[in-house]
């Protein structure tokens, strides 16, 4: 540097000093006092400059380093130093800096050592930052559920977490070693589509920016969603981020969702949803193929007293064999589902109107079989109803509508049979208040009528009692059958004061047979609802008393499904009854639960086979044994038994051979008015007729 006049200018140490951009001071060689500072001081140590002046260098940074340094200085030896330390400003404040001291003149003998000190401590801060940063990020890294994998852009790992390891079963030793070649084979040996996979690879590869989601199925089953994107650094791609999420509970939910929502869980048979997409895919089939098929819808009879009952759990348990029964009874093609609570629908194809029929029957015979639960013994029954394809609907809605309807009828029609679709039975609602209106007029018109069944003793012959039996004739609706109007009753409760007038009835001519002499026990049919009015038991008591009746005379029918509801309180009901001398039987056994325990716990002293079992004697073998059983079950209780419905001699000849006790029947005779009653007796044979004789009438 020269000045005006040309010479050189010699800077001064203050210019120099002033030109450092760090904190700088001078320090002699000879005292290490601080000769001269920078303004910059100011900035680092909060003191004035012209204050240094003076100062024991080894004060300003008083580190061991830099006290050992001073004294190295002190004894002559002068090197030169550089490091990062720490020292306390004016304020207090510890200050990380990088602190050089070099020494200034001759070599081996300076005369002054320059020191300059920069302030590290925001780039220390911004480290600690990183750090934490970095840090933060390895925890997230690690703590998310999903498998992560960095590479570069020529694919080399940069990054991973565990969880990438664990969710491809890979030895973690691969990745630390950075295998990157094993720990891409082995990726590519672990999924099921290895030629797409690779494939996949090579594409992104190529495209450096590309962001794409993929399915990836493992030969373990295990279902990846992966989704891989660049990753970036200002704005130019580096590497790439793959992350893998595992997908395969999810994926196995998701058919379980639509397993749920297309079958029955309880039962794994089709749903009512699913039926509809197997009747519309079946009836276009008919339609192209021009042939018929038909929809059979069936409800079990009884179910809810079952789970009433017994309890859900076996309910649920029938239901499961309900449904392995009707499997039993598909051929190729046919489907089954469970369409709501005790009702299944089968569609069956190929089958005309003989068709359906044989399938319904092929049904009817796989619910009757008799099953066991629990040690308990029981027979379900089924109401089946028919609609065919196209005569009874073209489209799913009408065939379900119609089998409905079908099957409803085949309940009212004594259930445990089959109905097919009749057209116009949509009038069916109607019909029924039609019936429940003529019936309450019926009653209130004195227009029923009791008939009487004999029942005769299989040994000898002899009438031993009689079943009252109601009959209603109406002005327009001609003779109505108590198996068409009864169930209306029992469904609008209008059986409750029928029942009463039955029983006043039936009570009036025992007594009247009574006093002349014919002591016959009458049988009366009780209704389920009937027999739960809480004054039921009162009722009785009252109709034997206004007739002057041993309670003996009176015979309660009851049906099964009585004894099953509220066990507890039918058991205490029916003591009461057996405390005013009533007898009791069971109706229509067989047909409904029939439970050792139940009939041990009842005071029952009569069981009335059902009519469907002695129809099928002498021939049918599972009658033949049903009606064995019956009969050894009510020998080992100690009870009589009644075989209902004898039409045949065989049927007779059968039953008395199997040691049944006495029977019913259009052999010996249908229900009977009082007179044609005591006709028929008086007309049989002396030795046949009833031990007591019959005076006047
Ligand atoms: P149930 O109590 O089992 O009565 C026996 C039924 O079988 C009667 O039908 C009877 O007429 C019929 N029957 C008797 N012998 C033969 C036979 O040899 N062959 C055939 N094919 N049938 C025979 P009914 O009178 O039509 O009664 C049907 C059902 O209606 C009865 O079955 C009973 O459950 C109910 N019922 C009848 N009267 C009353 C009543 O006063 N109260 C209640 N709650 N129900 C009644
Ligand atoms: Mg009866
Ligand atoms: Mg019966």
């Amino acid at each position: 540097m020269t000045d005006d006049t040309g010479s050189v200018v010699q800077p001064n140490w203050r210019d120099v000093l002033q030109a450092l951009p760090d904190a700088a001071w001078l320090v002699d060689a000879r005292t290490q006092q601080i000769v001269r500072a920078n303004e910059r001081t100011l900035d680092l140590l909060g003191v004035e400059p012209e204050r240094l002046h003076g100062v024991s260098a080894c004060l300003t940074v008083a580190t061991p380093e830099d006290l050992a340094y001073w004294d190295d200085v002190r004894a002559g030896r002068y090197a030169s130093l550089s490091s990062d330390t720490v020292l306390v400003n004016a304020a207090g404040h510890l200050l990380h800096v990088t602190r050089s001291i070099r020494p200034v003149g001759p070599r081996g003998a300076p005369s002054h050592l320059l020191v300059t000190v920069r302030d590290r401590s925001g780039e220390q801060q911004q480290q600690q930052e990183r750090e934490a940063l970095l840090s933060e990020l390895q925890a997230t890294l690690e703590s998310t559920a999903d498998g992560i994998l960095v590479t570069d852009l020529a694919g080399r790992i940069t990054a991973f977490n565990r969880r990438f390891a664990q969710m491809w079963g890979m030895p973690e030793s691969l990745l630390v070693e950075r295998n990157d070649a094993a720990v891409a084979d082995w990726m590519r040996r672990s999924v099921v589509d290895t030629e797409g996979y690779e494939r996949r690879m090579a594409q992104v590869r190529e495209a450096t920016l590309m962001r794409a989601t993929e399915r990836i199925v493992l030969l373990s089953g295990q279902v990846f969603e992966c989704v891989t994107q660049p990753q970036c650094h200002q704005g130019r791609p580096r590497g790439r981020v793959w992350s893998y999420r595992d997908f395969t509970a999810l994926e196995g939910a998701s058919q379980r969702i639509s397993q749920l929502s297309t079958t029955d869980v309880l039962t794994g048979l089709y749903n009512r949803r699913q039926l509809g997409g197997v009747i519309v895919e079946s009836i276009r089939l008919a339609r192209q193929q021009g042939h018929t098929l038909a929809l059979l819808v069936l409800d079990l009879d009884r179910f809810k007293q079952i789970n009433d009952g017994l309890g859900h759990e076996i309910g649920d348990r029938v239901l499961r064999d309900t449904a392995e029964r009707l499997k039993s009874c598909l051929r190729q093609g046919d489907q089954v589902a469970r369409i709501g609570g005790d009702q299944f629908a089968l569609v069956v194809q190929r089958v005309d109107s003989r068709g359906a029929e044989s399938a319904a029957r092929r049904v009817l015979d796989a619910i009757a079989r008799p099953c066991a639960v629990d040690g308990l013994q029981f027979t379900l029954t089924c109401s089946v109803g028919i609609a065919l394809f196209p005569v009874d609907g073209e489209d799913e809605d009408t065939l379900v509508r119609n089998a409905e309807t079908a099957m409803q009828r085949a309940k009212q029609g004594g259930r445990g049979g089959f109905r097919f679709h009749q057209p116009h039975h949509d009038a069916d609602l109607r019909q029924r208040m039609r019936l429940d209106h003529a019936m309450r007029q019926a009653l209130a018109s004195n227009r029923f009528r009791l008939k009487y069944q004999p029942q005769v003793d299989l040994a000898t012959g002899q009438v031993i009692g009689a079943e009252a039996l109601i009959r209603w004739r109406d002005p327009e609706l001609g003779d109505v059958s108590p198996g068409e109007f009864i169930p209306v009753a029992e469904d609008s409760g209008f059986i409750v004061p029928i029942g009463d007038w039955v029983m006043s009835q039936a009570a009036r001519q025992a007594a009247r047979w009574h006093q002349q002499g014919l002591d016959l026990p009458m049988s009366v049919n009780v209704s389920a609802l009937q027999f739960r009015q809480a004054d039921f038991i009162d009722r009785v008591a009252r109709v034997l008393r206004d007739n002057k009746l041993p309670g003996s005379a009176l015979e309660l029918e009851l049906t099964e499904s009585i004894l099953v509801h509220d066990a507890d309180e039918a058991l205490q009901r029916l003591s009461q009854l057996s405390q005013l001398g009533v007898r009791l039987a069971i109706d229509d056994f067989g047909i409904g639960y029939s439970s050792m325990s139940y009939l041990k716990r009842f005071p029952i002293e009569r069981l009335k086979i059902d009519r469907s079992f002695i129809q099928g004697l002498p021939h049918d073998a599972s009658d033949v044994g049903i009606v064995r059983a019956i009969v050894q079950l009510s020998h080992a209780l100690g009870m009589r038994v009644v075989a209902e419905g004898v039409e045949s001699e065989p049927q007779r000849a059968f039953l008395a051979e199997a040691g049944c006790h006495q029977f019913q029947g259009y052999l010996y005779a249908p229900a009977l008015d009082a007179i044609s009653f005591e006709e028929r007796i008086r007309g049989e044979p002396r030795s046949r007729r009833t031990v007591l004789s019959l005076v006047g009438r």
